[in-house]
């Protein structure tokens, strides 16, 4: 159905919930709720009033850190990405210091919209060969049933796929554990990966998201993102939203060198990224991601 017919007049959200679950009983099967996100300019602008930018830097990669959930509404127009930089410069003391990492990622998001404006259709195509040893030929075509339930037995995993159900959002750090999970533990090519995204998540955007995914499986950067279970503990302490379950992180528990030799056994020696990429601003580069 196009969003085009769907009914849009409610007398409350009950109602709307009811409407949705009637038009859509296939979802039912994934464990589909209607998100807690609010949709339209007021509840955007609610929101705004909310964001912490001098924590931002500081906490941003942490599942609980001073993130702002203002990507729906950036991504469907009810906030702009200027009014939200403005903001976030007025409330902040020493702006150039404190607001500069959360500017910074709003200019990501615009880099990506840029790039995408360049090369359109073309964005699900790989932009550059995979550099992890493996050719596209190599990875699967679809996602498998299990990592579409959310029964891969990888407890994180299964997590933030419930959650990418349920609520329609995901931390970015988050994001990033999952297309690596699907694309480097389990040889998934990452278009599967970011049309499953466009269909769940309410920012779904797909410049932001192709990229993202091109980014994590090194067709739009110079080596594969992947992490490993010191680095998921870290930065979400041990809690993925609605579990502490560790069952399944075993394939994550390994130094990055021979997790590395694992997933990547074909990839050159001399290839091998350093876990402390050097600031040089090269192109493609994210060196924060690997903090
Ligand atoms: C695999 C993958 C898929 C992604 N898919 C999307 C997508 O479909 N739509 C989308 O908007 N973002 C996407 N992102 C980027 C990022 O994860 C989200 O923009 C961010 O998590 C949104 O949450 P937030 O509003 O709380 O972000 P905050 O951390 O509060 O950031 C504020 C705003 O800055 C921008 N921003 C923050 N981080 C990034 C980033 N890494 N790249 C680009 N812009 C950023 C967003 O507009 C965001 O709303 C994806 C990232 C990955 C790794």
């Amino acid at each position: 159905m196009s969003s085009k017919n769907l009914r849009r007049d409610f007398k409350n959200r009950a109602d709307l919930i009811r409407y949705l679950q009637l038009t859509f009983p296939d979802e039912a099967h994934r464990d589909a709720n209607i998100s807690p996100m609010r949709g339209g300019r007021e509840a955007g602008l609610a929101l705004l009033k909310t964001i912490d930018p001098s924590d931002y830097g500081k906490s941003r990669n942490h599942l609980d850190g001073a993130v702002t959930k203002l990507s729906p509404y950036i991504r469907h127009g009810a906030l702009t990405l200027t009014e939200v930089r403005d903001h976030a410069l007025d409330i902040t003391n020493k702006p150039q210091f404190e607001a500069n990492k959360f500017v910074f990622e709003l200019a990501y998001r615009d880099y990506f919209q840029h790039v995408y404006a360049k090369e359109g259709v073309s964005i699900w195509d790989d932009l550059e060969p995979y550099k992890t040893g493996f050719v596209a030929n190599d990875y699967a075509d679809n996602l498998p049933n299990d990592v579409l339930t959310a029964q891969t037995g990888v407890a994180a995993m299964d997590a933030f796929i419930r959650e990418l159900y349920q609520t329609g959002y995901l931390h970015n750090h988050a994001r990033m554990w999952l297309a690596a999970y699907v694309v480097h533990w389990r040889r998934i090519k990452w278009q599967a990966g970011a049309r499953w995204f466009l269909q769940h998540l309410l920012d779904g955007d797909p410049a932001s998201n192709n990229l993202s995914w091109q980014w994590v499986a090194s067709t739009f950067s110079q080596k594969p993102y992947f992490f490993n279970l010191t680095n998921l503990q870290k930065f979400s302490h041990g809690h993925y939203y609605d579990t502490t379950s560790n069952v399944g992180h075993e394939i994550f528990d390994l130094p990055y060198e021979v997790l590395e030799k694992q997933l990547f056994p074909h990839k050159p020696q001399n290839d091998r990224p350093t876990r402390k990429p050097k600031k040089s601003g090269k192109r493609r580069q994210r060196p924060h991601h690997y903090e």
